[in-house]
């Protein structure tokens, strides 16, 4: 068998999600609490539809050079002069720092002292960097307050591609929430911009680092980034990024965003997979392919052979065991619930998510029960209120079939569940669906 290694990963569950930035805030107070990084946040909790954090980050043509998608591949975009010059002198082709944000507060004098008026105040933020008075008009999570109108939602890249009608419709405005770090990829494009050779990736774990003694600060990872999830120090002059909280989990600890979520949704685990299928799945030609070919290298920890093969490329015992009892493994390859973010992206992303199981809101679909009725959502999957298209956007390339399994697995588990738990008898159906026994 060819080499087996193994890799952290994260699933998140969306349905679970509240917003809260509890995640966020202990993120930074471990990591980047400091001086050179006060607009850096390993760990982003961005409003979908919205434009992300750093703004725009799907759309990277956006940026001078950058990125873009060309034949379903992500290249260089060929910036002409400046291009060429940034190749030899520097790397102009960054976010700036008004597109990641910087901290604001409200006009509170203004706020508390503007003489009565007719008007509803309304207190327009402004920066807290050098006392400087703020251009800002917008900041993480600013698109929930847009509440999802059509201006909103035409500037959201990924909705670009949802259909007009679909776009229009007030009436099926949505909301969630996407939590993001670092996805500590298989294939990362951070680790092979490096020039200085400072990124790498872990072997015995798959996490990604900066080595702050070697970073000379040239900035191409956070440019190559696609994720945009590499930051740059103002003080110290290094690029900094999430460190998937090495120190606890060499401890046998979870991340502390794990340990702090609200919503318990964060799942880690351990992953095997087959190191000489990643640039062949990476490579694959059609975007639609990219879920399976990913999903294609990920070995089944209870195969004695996989077991064997992983301690004989020099995974330890204790890691085979942990990737048997992975919650991660199951929810992404046994149930096939949790799926990648941006695969066209083709890095191989690790962090994944269960998709948001939204209400069925076309009244024709059926009798007003909600997407949590099994067999409602098993004829309705077309009306539930987050559009099919939008999720397939984000998590499978435009792909709608995967999203679509995940969904009616996860709605017919809560049928079932719910049965359960009320007492009743479990439709046999249902259970089937969802690969259980009847109760
Ligand atoms: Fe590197 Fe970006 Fe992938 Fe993280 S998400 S491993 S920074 S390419
Ligand atoms: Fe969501 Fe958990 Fe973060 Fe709160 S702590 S925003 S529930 S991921």
């Amino acid at each position: 068998m060819s080499r087996v290694m193994a890799q952290i990963a994260m699933v998140m569950n969306l349905d679970k999600c509240i917003g809260c930035h509890t995640c966020s805030v202990t993120c930074k107070q471990t990591w980047t609490n400091r001086g050179g990084v006060e607009y850096v946040w390993f760990n982003n909790v961005e409003t979908r539809p919205g434009q992300g954090y750093p703004r725009g980050y799907e759309d990277q043509d956006r940026w001078k050079g950058g990125w873009r998608l060309r034949n379903g591949r992500l290249t260089p975009r060929s910036g002409g002069r400046v291009r060429r010059l940034g190749r030899l002198f520097a790397n102009p082709e960054l976010p700036l720092l008004d597109d990641y944000y910087q901290p604001w507060t409200y006009d509170y004098e203004n706020l508390v002292n503007a003489p009565l008026g007719d008007d509803v105040p309304t207190a327009a933020p402004r920066s807290l960097v050098d006392g400087a008075p703020a251009s800002i008009t917008w900041g993480p999570n600013w698109d929930d307050d847009l509440g999802g109108g059509p201006a909103h939602l035409a500037g959201d890249p990924v909705l670009r591609r949802v259909s007009d009608e679909v776009r229009l419709e007030y009436e099926r405005s949505f909301m969630f929430y996407l939590p993001r770090i670092c996805e500590h990829c298989l294939n990362p494009s951070c680790v092979a911009v490096c020039p200085s050779g400072a990124m790498y990736k872990r072997l015995e774990d798959g996490i990604v680092l900066v080595d702050q003694d070697r970073c000379r600060g040239w900035r191409m990872c956070v440019t190559g980034c696609p994720y945009k999830k590499v930051y740059f120090n103002h003080h110290s002059g290094k690029a900094e990024k999430c460190t998937m909280c090495y120190p606890r989990i060499e401890a046998g600890e979870p991340t502390v965003c794990s340990e702090t979520c609200v919503g318990r949704l964060r799942y880690l685990g351990v992953m095997l997979y087959d190191a000489d299928r990643v640039g062949e799945a990476a490579a694959v030609a059609r975007e639609e392919d990219l879920y399976p070919a990913q999903l294609g290298c990920f070995l089944s920890p209870d195969d004695p052979e996989v077991a064997a093969a992983a301690e004989a490329s020099g995974v330890p015992h204790d890691w085979v065991l942990a990737a048997r009892r992975s919650p991660v493994y199951s929810l992404i390859v046994r149930h096939r619930v949790a799926l990648p973010l941006h695969p066209e992206y083709r890095t191989m992303p690790m962090v994944w998510y269960v998709p948001p199981l939204s209400p069925v809101v076309d009244a024709l679909a059926g009798t007003g029960h909600d997407g949590e009725d099994a067999g409602n959502l098993f004829g309705a999957i077309d009306a539930l209120r987050i559009p099919l298209s939008y999720l397939a956007g984000l998590f499978t390339a435009g792909d709608t079939a995967p999203v679509e399994t995940a969904l009616r697995r996860l709605a017919a588990m809560r049928s079932h569940m719910r049965a359960i738990n009320l007492g009743e008898e479990p439709d046999p159906a249902v259970a089937e669906a969802v690969g259980m026994r009847p109760a």
